[in-house]
């Protein structure tokens, strides 16, 4: 991997922040986009626009066959077919998706399971239908390193247990949860097996058959895509039982004025104009990442974080959280005593732009017994030296606060 190279895709990073160059490791919320992707939207708009699936015109033909396209590349990019992969606004709209669509899959008294772990848009839809249904949520407690003790599985999981619904990767800890282990005892339980995989699609290589989840929601901007765009992969079968989200147009198959009957899959969870151009930049997001390579992506980010550990190793000032094996590159702490906003902003003065708060993990945030923290996330265009420009202005910032 040619890191100059692929640093040139992305115009954004030559923009400088208050004077200095900017170091992005806001990575985790959402990533920068190459030119690829850039020019893919603006061709589609200047040369393809037109609404798909409906004109016999050819440049609606030829917009539908590049929205097509880019759900053939989707469910390559994770191992699934073209009717299991359904484009939605990105993780929570596939979330929202599931938990609605679920509903007749649950009744009182049924449980749903979850961890401490999870970003909000993996709690709050479970808890829509959990008090809608009079059913309990139950969360997997996470150790002193940030990760699930595998013990607690048998404990926590049982018959009554309908859902099963989990961070691949902490967006907050960067835990790379165990897939295999809880998949054994969600299929023993006849329960359904969701993985909110927005921080592991980017970064590791996924494929759902092998990681034989029920359903698996991530998102195109966290991706080099453009915002708007995400996918929710679901096993045929099921995607086949469940009811639509949303109705009205391309989602149907017939229409009278007393009934309608669905479209196939995908499209049967595809209701109204879809974001065309977004999926457009999307296809070309997943070309470059495929042409890089996951396993290249991967191990790149693991060489970054074993530095930036090591470094935050000799840093007694520095409390980092999460895990310090499987893990990917996303990395909270906090600088003791001092607020993470704070940290975040004085970090901002020096052109390097992390995130600060509860990174939409409030349980978690409360379990970790903080009020938030900073967090750092890398991709695959940022540096060694990027790594070391973050140490040496904490060190700095540590400086001015024993002055
Ligand atoms: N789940 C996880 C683990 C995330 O990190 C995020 C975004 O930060 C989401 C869900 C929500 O993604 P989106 O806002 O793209 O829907």
């Amino acid at each position: 991997m040619n890191i100059r190279k692929i640093r040139k895709d992305f115009p954004i990073l030559d923009k400088k922040i208050h004077g200095k160059k900017l170091v992005y490791l806001d990575n985790a919320a959402t990533s920068q986009k190459p030119i690829q992707v850039i020019d893919a939207i603006s061709q589609f708009y200047k040369h393809h626009n037109a609404n798909i699936h409906r004109g016999v015109h050819t440049l609606s033909e030829e917009a539908t066959k590049a929205f097509e396209d880019a759900h053939t590349k989707a469910s390559k990019f994770i191992g699934s077919t073209f009717e299991e992969t359904i484009f939605t606004k990105g993780t929570t709209e596939s979330l929202n998706l599931l938990a609605y669509s679920l509903k007749d899959k649950v009744k009182k008294g049924d449980e749903i399971v979850l961890s401490q772990m999870e970003h909000h848009s993996n709690i709050t839809p479970w808890q829509v239908l959990a008090k809608q249904k009079g059913a309990k949520i139950k969360f997997l407690k996470i150790n002193k390193q940030g990760a699930l003790d595998k013990k607690q599985f048998s404990e926590v999981i049982n018959k009554k247990t309908k859902i099963v619904s989990l961070a691949h990767m902490s967006n907050v800890l960067g835990t790379i949860n165990p897939t295999k282990e809880i998949r054994k005892i969600t299929a023993e339980n006849n329960a359904l097996f969701i993985l909110d995989a927005a921080q592991t699609v980017p970064n590791i290589p996924v494929n759902v058959k092998k990681l034989d989840c029920d359903f698996l929601a991530f998102s195109g901007h966290k991706m080099l895509g453009p915002t708007g765009i995400g996918v929710l992969y679901g096993k045929k079968h099921l995607l086949e039982e469940l009811p639509p989200f949303q109705t009205g147009g391309d989602m149907i198959e017939e229409v009278n004025f007393k009934e309608s009957t669905w479209n196939k899959l995908p499209w049967k969870f595809e209701a109204g104009t879809p974001n065309i151009a977004g999926a457009v930049g999307f296809g070309a997001a997943l070309d470059y990442l495929k042409k890089i390579g996951l396993e290249t992506i991967q191990n790149y980010e693991h060489i970054i974080s074993q530095k930036l550990i090591a470094e935050f190793d000799l840093l007694d000032f520095v409390e980092l959280y999460g895990p310090k094996t499987s893990r990917g590159a996303v990395f909270a702490f906090n600088i003791k005593k001092l607020h993470s906003h704070d940290v975040a902003t004085f970090l901002d003065e020096a052109g390097i732009a992390v995130r600060a708060g509860h990174h939409c993990a409030m349980p978690l945030t409360s379990t970790l017994g903080i009020n938030g923290s900073v967090r750092a996330s890398f991709y695959f265009y940022n540096t060694e030296e990027e790594v070391m420009m973050l140490i040496s202005e904490l060190k700095r910032i540590k400086g001015l606060l024993t002055k």
